[in-house]
């Protein structure tokens, strides 16, 4: 791609042209200058967003992955301000030895702090500490029609406040942020694993172990049919409660390539599936291990999107409220399975009742499900349709940061607050997913 930025999903393709930042004080002047083009720009981060949420509509990014300083930490405290394209990597690695660790990450530690903050994101946790938003005290944002950043918390700027959290970059530039860590006394992991044959007995574990466990997950077998339908394996954790505090800096391997097309079919997916299923043991599985593996699996694997293909996959994620849930994932569950498509990573988690300070946090009290898709032309028109029948019909919402197909009336639907955040858009910003589904 000619060093031109892209998303993670590498669909839509729409070349971005890259307008790095390295100083705070250049901001207002590459601002200026980007909103010369009548469709603006758009904040960048590390580009960790799958579908469109992260393009500019004009084709040009201001990358602010190089402000990447820490400007003050209270160790005593656990309050760090570090700028905006400080990584989570970054702040792990001074963190942990200090005894502190992420209040909320999510299954990627490769987004920076102004990335985590505009989606808003979730992590394992959520049933516990709701989403990143929640543990922000304050941060800087700069505006194309403002020549000082302004200051916004609880108390000051409020309305920008809760617009920028999960506001989708458009608020304005996030230059630095303020975050509240959480101690802890190790680096290390108890954890879990169950291997379950359904998803009642999924939702019965959720039950049982959201009580006692900070951390809980599950990896789906979304194509298995008939009496293993909803079939997986359950994963929770807590952090030990003695040890080291150790960073996990591990080497990785790297997909060093993209093939021509994707890796992924339905016969390799039904393999691995299987073979990963009955890899696990029925029954409960104790063990202690680093952060780094319970955490960020995928991590240990660099530019793994690759193996998509040139034509790059889309990734759905739903959540649907407790009510509905059960019913509802049964149906997606059967219509992934009956299209033969879908992913390794099939991804469920029960989402708690922590309220975001944000206008538009994708979590709701409910069940989410995310999985990839290699993109192909037809998943649009069939079963995306048919997924997002059932999500609407169950009062779920879908999630921007993961979109690339969302059409404008769910958006709008799902997310009734975006009025709200379009009146206190930054006139100069622009995404190709705010004008595909609020402009179109
Ligand atoms: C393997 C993997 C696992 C993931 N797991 C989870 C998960 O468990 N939970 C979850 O919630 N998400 C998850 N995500 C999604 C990811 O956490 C979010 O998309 C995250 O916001 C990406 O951050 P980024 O720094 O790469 O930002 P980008 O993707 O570059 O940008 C994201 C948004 O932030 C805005 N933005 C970036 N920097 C700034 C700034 N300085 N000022 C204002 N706006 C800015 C952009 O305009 C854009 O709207 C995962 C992604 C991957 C690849």
């Amino acid at each position: 791609m000619n060093g031109e930025l892209c998303s993670w999903g590498r669909y839509p393709y729409a070349p971005q042209h890259r307008h790095p930042c390295s100083w705070r004080d250049e901001l207002q002047p590459l601002l200026d200058r980007l909103s010369r083009d009548p469709q603006g720009t758009l904040p960048y981060g590390n580009g960790r967003s799958y579908g469109d949420s992260c393009l500019a509509a004009s084709g040009q990014l201001l990358q602010t992955r190089q402000l990447d300083r820490l400007l003050s930490a209270d160790w005593d405290r656990g309050v760090i301000q570090a700028e905006a394209g400080v990584t989570l990597a970054e702040l792990l690695a001074i963190a942990i030895p200090r005894g502190w660790f992420l209040p909320v990450t999510p299954g990627t530690k490769f987004v920076t702090l102004g990335g985590a903050l505009a989606n808003d994101v979730h992590g394992k946790n959520h049933h516990v500490r709701g989403t990143f938003g929640c543990h922000v005290q304050r941060f800087a944002l700069q505006r194309s029609d403002r020549t000082e950043p302004l200051l916004c918390s609880r108390e000051e700027n409020a309305e920008l406040f809760q617009a920028s959290i999960g506001g989708l970059g458009l608020t304005g530039v996030i230059t630095w942020v303020e975050l509240q860590l959480m101690p802890i006394a190790s680096s290390r992991i108890d954890s879990i694993n169950v291997r379950f044959d359904s998803l009642a007995e999924f939702f019965s574990l959720s039950e049982e172990f959201d009580k006692t466990h900070e951390y809980t997950v599950a990896w789906i077998d979304c194509l298995a049919k008939g009496t293993s339908a909803g079939r997986g394996l359950f994963s929770v954790g807590n952090h030990a409660r003695d040890g080291q505090l150790l960073v996990d800096d591990r080497r990785r391997l790297s997909v060093p390539l993209t093939p021509p097309i994707t890796l992924m079919n339905k016969l390799s997916l039904n393999l691995f599936n299987n073979a990963y299923f009955h890899l696990h043991k029925p029954g409960r599985h104790a063990s202690q291990g680093s952060y780094d593996p319970f955490f960020y699996p995928l991590d240990s694997i660099l530019h793994w999107n690759r193996i998509y293909g040139r034509k790059g996959f889309q990734q759905y994620q739903c959540v649907i409220p407790d009510a509905a849930a059960e019913t509802a994932m049964a149906e997606i569950l059967a219509s992934i399975s009956a299209s033969g498509s879908g992913s390794f990573l099939a991804v469920m988690k029960r989402c708690g009742d922590v309220p975001s300070p944000g206008l538009m946090s994708f979590p709701m009290p409910g069940v989410s499900l995310a999985l990839d898709f290699p993109q192909q032309q037809r998943l649009q028109s069939g079963l995306f349709r048919r997924l997002d029948q059932i999500v609407r019909g169950a009062g779920g919402r879908l999630y921007p940061a993961k979109d690339a197909h969302m059409s404008g009336d769910d958006f709008r639907a799902f997310y009734p607050a975006w009025q709200q955040v379009d009146a206190l858009r930054d006139p100069s910003l622009l995404s190709l997913f705010w004008k595909r589904v609020t402009q179109a």
